[in-house]
């Protein structure tokens, strides 16, 4: 990036000689984007991150589409998906959100009898933001194929994590962002495979083939890129490390603290990625308490600008409220280390302990009020 930007911080649609280098740069990129994920480089648009791609693969594909069209996804999407269904509903497509099973995954067998002659797209992400539950992509866009139905996933929580190729998935259309396997953040893209018919969702100079008008990005683009390829080279290692660590984790909550569940799928499910719920407990209470021990963990869904609305992913596992109230996220990471383990370990359940006494005891020993003043004892 540094490099790009000390050489080639010119508009890549400039054609003077300057401009001409930012744009070897860009579809330097691009070829490297597209050849990672086994696709042509006419078929990678580059776009402002995850929720842009997510806006315009639902958004794009069905202003194309025969009026009266229908589209099927799942209750667990993000809400750059969720959002865009919303949208899509008020404008008279028929929306079918599947639910999903206690672990999390799609059934198969639901999603086709889901489809119908009116589908026109069908949207089920690879991997949950929240539970990290794998979903059987290739499967359900087998199916969306043999129904002439198009089939678009939202890839950006996978790559660090799962391998990508859009042949092997059998997708149409895959979203994937930046900052999610160690890139900048602010720049993502949206690959659709030729033919796909998708309207631009940003207009103007017509970059990006006409799909993504605007500027690039390009040193954020290039930062995409080399983070994607370092993401597919550390991958089995990082995987398999991390994988470790977690388990390790989730092993060591459960031996040491009472009443407590994981949330999602046991094995289908992201390396990094540990949902656990302690009953008697506020996630947003625990969630405090560990950060002022500097140990950052999410409740809910991070994405959602800070708000701890009730998580809709583990609304439709069909977890009691209880455990929904006190349902934490531990992202673990590349630079994730045993010391850092043993620590959440070592302090998690005195830190547990405190919050399930009962209020008065507790009262002066910690935050006792939310930020919106109610209190902040466990909801029943
Ligand atoms: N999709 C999923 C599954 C995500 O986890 C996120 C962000 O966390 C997004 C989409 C949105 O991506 P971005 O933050 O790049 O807009």
């Amino acid at each position: 990036m540094r490099e790009a930007l000390e050489d080639s911080n010119y508009n890549p649609s400039s054609l003077h000689t300057e401009g001409r280098r930012a744009r070897a740069v860009l579809d330097s990129a691009r070829q490297r984007m597209a050849s990672l994920l086994g696709a042509r480089s006419n078929e990678i648009a580059f776009t402002s991150g995850g929720t842009e791609a997510d806006n315009q693969a639902l958004l794009g594909v069905l202003k194309l589409a025969p009026p009266g069209s229908h589209v099927v996804s799942s209750a667990i999407e993000h809400h750059a998906v969720l959002s865009a269904l919303d949208r899509l509903h008020e404008e008279g497509v028929t929306v079918t959100l599947l639910p999903v099973g206690s672990d999390g995954r799609v059934d198969p067998a639901e999603f086709a009898s889901a489809l119908r002659p009116t589908t026109f797209l069908a949207s089920v992400m690879l991997a949950n933001n929240e539970i990290g539950t794998i979903q059987p992509v290739a499967q359900l866009a087998a199916i969306a194929r043999e129904h002439g139905v198009l089939f678009h996933t939202d890839a950006v929580q996978a790559p660090s994590w799962l391998p990508i190729d859009v042949a092997e998935l059998g997708v149409d259309l895959l979203t994937l962002s930046a900052h999610k396997f160690y890139g900048p953040k602010g720049v993502g893209l949206l690959y659709a495979r030729a033919g796909v018919p998708i309207a631009p969702h940003v207009i103007g100079g017509g970059q990006e083939f006409g799909r993504r008008s605007g500027t690039q990005n390009v040193l954020g683009i290039v930062g995409m890129a080399k983070a994607f390829e370092l993401a597919v080279q550390e991958r089995p290692a990082a995987s398999a490390r991390t994988a470790a660590l977690r388990d390790r984790l989730a092993a060591g909550i459960q031996a040491g603290i009472a009443d407590v569940r994981r949330n999602g799928s046991a094995d289908g499910r992201l390396a990094n990625n540990l949902n656990m719920s302690f009953a008697g407990v506020e996630s947003e209470a625990l969630l405090i308490a560990l950060d002022l021990e500097g140990i950052a963990v999410s409740a809910g869904s991070a994405c959602t600008s800070g708000s701890l609305d009730p998580s809709h992913v583990l609304a439709a596992l069909g977890i009691g409220a209880r455990w929904q109230t006190g349902a934490i996220r531990f992202s673990l990471g590349r630079t994730t280390t045993d010391m850092e383990i043993d620590r959440v370990l070592r302090t998690l359940p005195a830190l547990v302990a405190r919050l399930r006494q009962p209020r008065a005891q507790n009262q002066g020993d910690g935050p006792t009020k939310k930020p919106n003043g109610a209190p902040l004892e466990a909801q029943a």
